[in-house]
Parts: structure tokens; C-alpha cells; sequence
């Protein structure tokens, strides 16, 4: 019980440390684009790139804060799902356009078994799979593709996987990742930016979907996350 609660209030300083900073630098590279902008004429293209940067430096916070504030209404059950009947494929395609749009960086390959249905909140569905995606493409390299696939397998199971090629998650921290403010390392060393609570969130809103996640390696590298919904959630 010690050891559990001394695990808790470090995850806790960890989480307060990685939040931080990762509240302070969006502010602060935004207020630095800004001045810039202000204190010098700049030609369009300087400009035009220093705009475009503060857009992504405050949709970075935006997205920051709506993780804290849903995973605070979800675990005291105050956000309310609001579920209907939804072309799940459909929602997976516009929300992957979307995707490969803002992540210029790696491939995006989808394989979307078309037209399956299912009684669902279109926000917070759409929530798992940009931090699923956003993760593969925090963690895998550039260049690196991630794979977003839908299908029904022969069990009549529906399974959603988003599959990278990044360093992979070591067997005994598979089910850690799922804990609040839980992040893979130590604060002071990692090079990655993030708060620990994006898979938090993304099982908690695949639990509320009747839902379960997992991960598992992928060959030769890298991680599968797999959502598996049984036959009878589906429409
Ligand atoms: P965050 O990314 O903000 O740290 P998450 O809850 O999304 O928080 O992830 C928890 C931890 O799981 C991450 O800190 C990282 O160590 C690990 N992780 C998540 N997704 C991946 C991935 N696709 N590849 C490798 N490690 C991952």
C-alpha cells in the first residue's frame, strides 16, 4: 500500500512537471511569434510561417487543456456521452483526412471496412483515434507510416488497430500506460512532450463504449493498439 501510494504521488509530480512545461512553452513560443511579428517588418513568407506556427503552438495548448478537463468530467462521471446511431467508418475517414492534414510528418495508411455502424459519442470517438494517431506520430519515426485499420474479424468481433513502427512498449509497461499521468521514463530525461493522460482518457472513453484496449508488438517494430468491440454493440 506504500509503495502504491508512493507510485501515485510521484505520477502525480511527474504529471505536474510535464504539464508545466507543456502549458508554459506553447505560451511562450506564441508570445515570442507575436513579438516578433509586432517588432518587425518581416516579408510574407517570414510572416506567414511565424502565424502558422502560433496556430499550432496554441492548438497544441487547446488540445491540452480539453485532455485535462475531459478526463476530470469523465472520472467524476460528469460528462455526459452523448450516444447515437453513427457511420463509425465514416467518422474514421473525415477524422483520418483530418490527420493527415495536421501530421505532415508521417504516412498515413487507412484500410476502413466501410459501413459499419454503432451507437456512439461522435467527440469523444473521435478523441481516441487522434491520440492514438498523435502518439504513433510522437513516438515513431519521421518518415515512419501508421496504419488505421477497421474490420470485423471471423469472431464477429469489430476491431479498430492503429499500428506504428516506433520503438514499441516493453511488456511490463503495457498495462501501466493506461494509468493516469503515466508516462514511460523519468521527467528530467525524456525527450518526448506529453502529460501521460491521453491513453488514460482513450480507455476510459473505450470503456464507456463497451469496448476494450490492448497493445501489442508489431513485427519488426513498434506498437498495435487494438480496440475490440463484440458483435452485439454493433448495428
Ligand atoms: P503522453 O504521450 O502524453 O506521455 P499517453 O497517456 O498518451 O501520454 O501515453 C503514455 C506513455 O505511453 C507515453 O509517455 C509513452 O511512453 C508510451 N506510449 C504511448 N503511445 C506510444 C507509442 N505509440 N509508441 C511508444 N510508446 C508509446
Amino acid at each position: 500500500s506504500v509503495r502504491r501510494q508512493f507510485r501515485a504521488q510521484q505520477q502525480q509530480q511527474n504529471f505536474m512537471m510535464a504539464v508545466t512545461h507543456e502549458l508554459k512553452s506553447p505560451i511562450a513560443a506564441a508570445k515570442l511569434n507575436l513579438e516578433t511579428i509586432r517588432k518587425h517588418e518581416l516579408d510574407p513568407e517570414k510572416r506567414l510561417k511565424l502565424i502558422n506556427n502560433t496556430i499550432k503552438e496554441t492548438n497544441r495548448l487547446d488540445q491540452l487543456c480539453n485532455n485535462i478537463l475531459l478526463a476530470a468530467q469523465l472520472e467524476t462521471h460528469k460528462y455526459e456521452l452523448f450516444k447515437e446511431p453513427l457511420n463509425f467508418s465514416e467518422l474514421l475517414d473525415n477524422s483520418i483526412k483530418d490527420l493527415k492534414i495536421r501530421l505532415t510528418n508521417h504516412q498515413i495508411a487507412a484500410d476502413i471496412q466501410p459501413g459499419v455502424w454503432m451507437e456512439g459519442d461522435k467527440l469523444t470517438l473521435q478523441i481516441i483515434l487522434s491520440n492514438l494517431v498523435e502518439n504513433a506520430a510522437k513516438y515513431a519515426p519521421k518518415n515512419s507510416t501508421i496504419f488505421v485499420k477497421l474490420f470485423e474479424n471471423q469472431q464477429h468481433q469489430l476491431k479498430l488497430q492503429v499500428t506504428d513502427e516506433g520503438p514499441g512498449i516493453p511488456d511490463e509497461e503495457k498495462e501501466r500506460i493506461f494509468q493516469k499521468f503515466y508516462r514511460i521514463g523519468n521527467e528530467n530525461t525524456r525527450k518526448s512532450k506529453g502529460s501521460g493522460l491521453g491513453l488514460f482518457l482513450t480507455a476510459k472513453i473505450v470503456e464507456q463504449h463497451e469496448g476494450t484496449i490492448a497493445v501489442k508488438d508489431n513485427k519488426p517494430t513498434g506498437s498495435r493498439f487494438e480496440i475490440t468491440w463484440a458483435k452485439f454493440s454493433l448495428l
